[in-house]
């Protein structure tokens, strides 16, 4: 009855995290059903009643019409751009096309951009609204776990170059986020877990509570419970906003928004070794990344073998990947060095890296030697 009774609530109040900026503010807009209500919600932000959306095949497919439907009903006029799924949409040719597209079909420096859909819709439509015409409004509506716990909070969007993912891009904050959780109820298991690696990441970075409440909750939030993963999204991004309002352009020293890069480093050289092409999330990545960052924290002596023993424990309870043993085959130490070493977040042929002292105690480093991680990578199964 509890459940029902606060699924009720936040069906009446969809939750609300204030994402403040130096020169900006925006409400990340949080419950079920939000698409339907799109209309209602948008229409006191929109400075024009007239849209353009982007969204990719499989999302127009499954929620689109909710949303178009929504728009209707408040008289904004919605234009529609499709684009195929899967992170090669990021890049310069699809933006190219679609932009120029978008161009054709007129569009005025009040009208705004909607994305609808994970995190390849939203880095390639927030680029496009930071861009054409020199920028117009911007609303977000991820509807991927991950994106709703990571890429709506922080204002990053872009494409990825031929070198690399990401690598092209601009700060560009929304008017607002609508995280409609109800949306989740159509995506894959393989991809609820890929996000919620994120959420893990950012109890273990600085919210010990938040990581205590995956322990008690990650099984709900991953078999799809609506109020879990209501609360979930709450949570990380609120741990997000703290991170970002403190360090908007990722400038700061130490720590700062550099710290959500836990994991990261790793990651990233596993999608490059596996070449972007589905076989591999970015979210399963990640959560071998926060494995490895685990384990190296413990190998250089900053952090108990506990600790490692702890987040081994959660992640492969349920099902998570945590470790190179998850990959069919050994995968080369060099060759993952090799893009590490190439990973945008290097200064002066350092490596920037993301270590623990404890669950919910991280800090950044740049005095990891190359060789040291490539024993360590030998020793964890390359
Ligand atoms: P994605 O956008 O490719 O979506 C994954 C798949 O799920 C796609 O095939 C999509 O069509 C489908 N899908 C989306 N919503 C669905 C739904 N509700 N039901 C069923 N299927 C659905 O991937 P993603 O994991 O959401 O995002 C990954 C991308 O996000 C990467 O490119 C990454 O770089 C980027 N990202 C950006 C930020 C940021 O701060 N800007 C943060 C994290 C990740
Ligand atoms: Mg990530």
């Amino acid at each position: 009855a509890q459940r029902v009774l606060e699924a009720l609530e936040s069906y009446e109040h969809p939750v609300r995290v204030p994402v403040e900026l130096d020169a900006h503010r925006y409400d990340v807009v949080i419950g079920p059903d939000l698409l339907a209500r799109a209309g209602a919600l948008l229409a006191p932000l929109l400075p024009q009643k007239r849209a353009v959306v982007i969204t990719d095949v499989r999302v127009a497919a499954l929620h689109l019409p909710k949303l178009l439907a929504a728009l209707a009903e408040t008289s904004i006029e919605a234009q529609v751009f499709t684009v195929p799924g899967g992170e090669e949409s990021k890049s310069l040719a699809q933006y190219g096309a679609l932009i120029n597209d978008i161009l054709a079909h007129g569009i005025e420096r009040r009208t705004a951009v909607i994305g609808l859909g994970g995190g390849v819709i939203g880095d390639l439509s927030g680029f496009v609204a930071a861009t054409v015409l020199r920028g117009v409004p911007f609303v977000q509506i991820p509807t991927t776990l991950l994106s709703q716990v990571d890429s709506s909070v922080g204002g990053k969007t872009g494409l990825n170059a031929n070198t690399g993912k990401n690598l092209i891009g601009a700060f560009y904050q929304p008017l607002v986020v609508l995280a409609d959780t109800s949306t989740l109820a159509t995506l894959p298991k393989r991809e609820r877990i890929a996000g919620y690696a994120e959420i893990v990441k950012a109890g273990l970075i600085a919210d010990p509570e938040l990581f205590a409440w995956c322990e008690a909750h990650g099984g709900d939030v991953l078999d799809g419970d609506p109020a879990a993963q209501i609360e979930a999204v709450r949570r990380a991004c609120a741990f997000k906003a703290r991170v970002v309002a403190a360090d908007e352009r990722e400038q700061a020293a130490q720590g700062g928004r550099a710290l959500l890069n836990l994991g990261h480093s790793f990651a990233h050289a596993l999608e490059a070794c596996f070449g972007y092409d589905g076989r591999l999330l970015h979210g399963e990545a990640v959560s071998v990344g926060l494995h490895l960052a685990a384990a190296l924290s413990v190998r250089l002596g900053y952090c108990p073998g506990s600790v490692l023993k702890r987040l081994d424990a959660h992640l492969r309870a349920h099902g998570m990947p945590a470790g190179l043993d998850w990959f069919p085959e050994p995968l080369s130490a060099e060759t993952l060095i090799g893009h590490m070493a190439r990973d945008k977040k290097v200064h002066d042929g350092r490596l920037a890296f993301v270590l623990l002292r404890d669950i919910g105690d991280s800090f950044t480093t740049r005095d990891v030697q190359m060789d040291v991680v490539r024993d360590f990578l030998v020793q964890e199964g390359c």
